[in-house]
């Protein structure tokens, strides 16, 4: 029976194994170093925020995995041997397999700071982090000051984690506003001011020069590099992007650049050796994509595709439309299609963007200027559609368009306000426009009859 040797037991990796064992009856085996069982990173935080339990984060019964004969090994791969087709784990007997798929993830970035290695200095990614966060900052008396050091979703979440237990936080921020490498200003410019209003102190401009030990070998304090600002903490988290973590690959004979390098098949350059997930690099990006993507649900989805090349029908990774969603704070944040910043945003493209007069609610839409298609919309605070605006894309709809159907594509439950009138208001004054709003229609969204 032909052995799928899969490493990573993440999203990537269990959901390859799923579909794997719904295809077929090959032999599988995961191993993973990091915990038993699968389970939901996206929702660690919630375990320090005291919402769930981590058992809580396994979406899967302990039983399920044996129950569906997905064999589970728990050690660290550190050599493969392409040609004997042989892991070499720690811990663990010599493993072999007839194909192998890498699913390894991603790492926390650590750009060589003085100091980044001493007690007290940590990432958030895996289920060690978080237990090391318990002892790092269980509360305000052990950890009087956090630094958090790079602005991305990580860093925010950490933020809020540590704010929940009255730690006090200070956030450095390298760019002039937050995220303002993915988000149009008017939208980073929002969520400054609500990091602000949720007491964390927000430094934007600011990068880290060194950490500083005390004469234990602690964290005693940071050092700004644009001020030379000496901030005391108990704890700084490195929050600064993720790597693909693909060190133990170097001398495997399988060509890696940032990541494990991939075509469309998700096949590396070394047969029936493949990679899915964080840790996997198109050699080509696709559409506006990153080469790497380190989403949770694109690497559902190369594990999808996957699990059928494996089992016959060779599938290449097309994942559509780009869409992703994400909370900062207590605001909820999506996006369908793209939406370009200032610094990265073609002339042709242009932004329409309202913002609520008291409220955390924002919307932009992203058009042609010659055609006017729609190109991409961000919501901040109204929940959308997803199939509708996944419609409007495919369909190249045009902005006018959008404008006047916009009831259709909000997902708010009913009693929420709703406030299309009043984006539609402003759009027909920014564009000199005289859009109407047609009313919800069920018919329409659901495309029946
Ligand atoms: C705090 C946090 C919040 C996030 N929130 C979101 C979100 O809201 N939305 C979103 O889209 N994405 C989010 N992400 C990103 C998302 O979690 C990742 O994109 C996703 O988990 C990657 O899945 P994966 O299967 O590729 O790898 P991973 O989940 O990283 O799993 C890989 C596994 O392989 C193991 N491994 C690595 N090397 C070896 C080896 N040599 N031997 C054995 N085992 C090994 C690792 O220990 C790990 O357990 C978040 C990430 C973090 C850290």
């Amino acid at each position: 029976m032909e052995h799928i040797v899969i490493i990573g037991n993440g999203i990537a990796g269990v959901t390859a194994a799923r579909h794997i064992r719904k295809l077929s009856d090959k032999k599988i085996t995961i191993v993973s170093a990091e915990s038993e069982y699968f389970f939901s990173r996206t929702a660690l935080m919630y375990v320090y925020m005291g919402h769930m339990k981590f058992e809580h984060t396994q979406p899967y019964e302990n039983h399920f995995w044996k129950k569906n004969r997905v064999d589970l090994v728990k050690g660290y791969v550190t050599e493969i041997n392409t040609q004997e087709k042989k892991l070499q784990i720690d811990g663990s007997p010599d493993l072999n397999y007839d194909k192998l798929i890498i699913a390894t993830g991603s790492k926390p970035n650590k750009f060589g700071w003085p100091g980044q290695e001493l007690d007290g200095v940590q990432g958030l990614y895996s289920k060690q982090d978080l237990e090391l966060l318990e002892v790092n900052a269980p509360n305000n008396k052990v950890c009087k000051r956090a630094v958090i050091v790079g602005g991305g979703l990580i860093g925010i979440e950490l933020a809020e984690m540590l704010r929940t237990r009255d730690i006090p936080v200070t956030f450095l921020v390298r760019e002039t506003s937050f995220w303002n490498g993915v988000l149009p200003q008017g939208e980073s410019e929002m969520i400054n001011e609500h990091i602000r209003e949720h007491h964390i102190d927000l430094r934007l401009g600011a990068s880290l020069k060194e950490i500083v030990a005390d004469e234990n070998g602690r964290v005693k304090s940071v050092v700004i590099e644009e001020t030379k600002e000496e901030i005391e903490c108990s704890l700084v988290g490195l929050t600064a992007g993720v790597t693909p973590n693909i060190d133990f690959l170097h001398d495997s004979g399988i060509e890696l650049d940032r990541g494990v390098k991939v075509n469309r098949y998700l096949e590396t350059n070394v047969k029936d050796v493949y990679a899915i997930g964080d840790c996997a690099e198109q050699h080509e990006a696709i559409g506006n994509r990153r080469p790497v993507e380190a989403v949770w649900y694109t690497g559902r989805m190369m594990g999808e595709v996957l699990a059928q090349t494996i089992c016959g029908n060779r599938m290449k990774y097309n994942p559509g439309h780009w869409f992703n969603s994400a909370k900062f704070l207590d605001i909820e944040y999506q996006t369908y299609g793209w939406v370009f910043p200032e610094k990265k945003k073609k002339e042709s493209e242009v932004h329409f963007h309202w913002r609520h007069p008291n409220e955390k609610i924002c919307i932009t839409i992203a058009f042609d200027r010659d055609s006017e298609t729609l190109l991409g919309i961000n919501t901040f605070g109204i929940r959308l559609r997803h199939e509708v605006f996944d419609r409007w894309l495919n369909e190249k709809r045009n902005v006018d368009y959008v404008m006047e159907h916009l009831e259709d594509a909000n997902f708010d439950p009913e009693f929420y306000k709703n406030f299309e009138s009043q984006i539609v208001s402003k759009y027909n004054t920014d564009f000199g426009k005289s859009i109407k709003l047609k009313k919800k229609n069920l018919k329409r969204i659901f495309q029946l009859g």
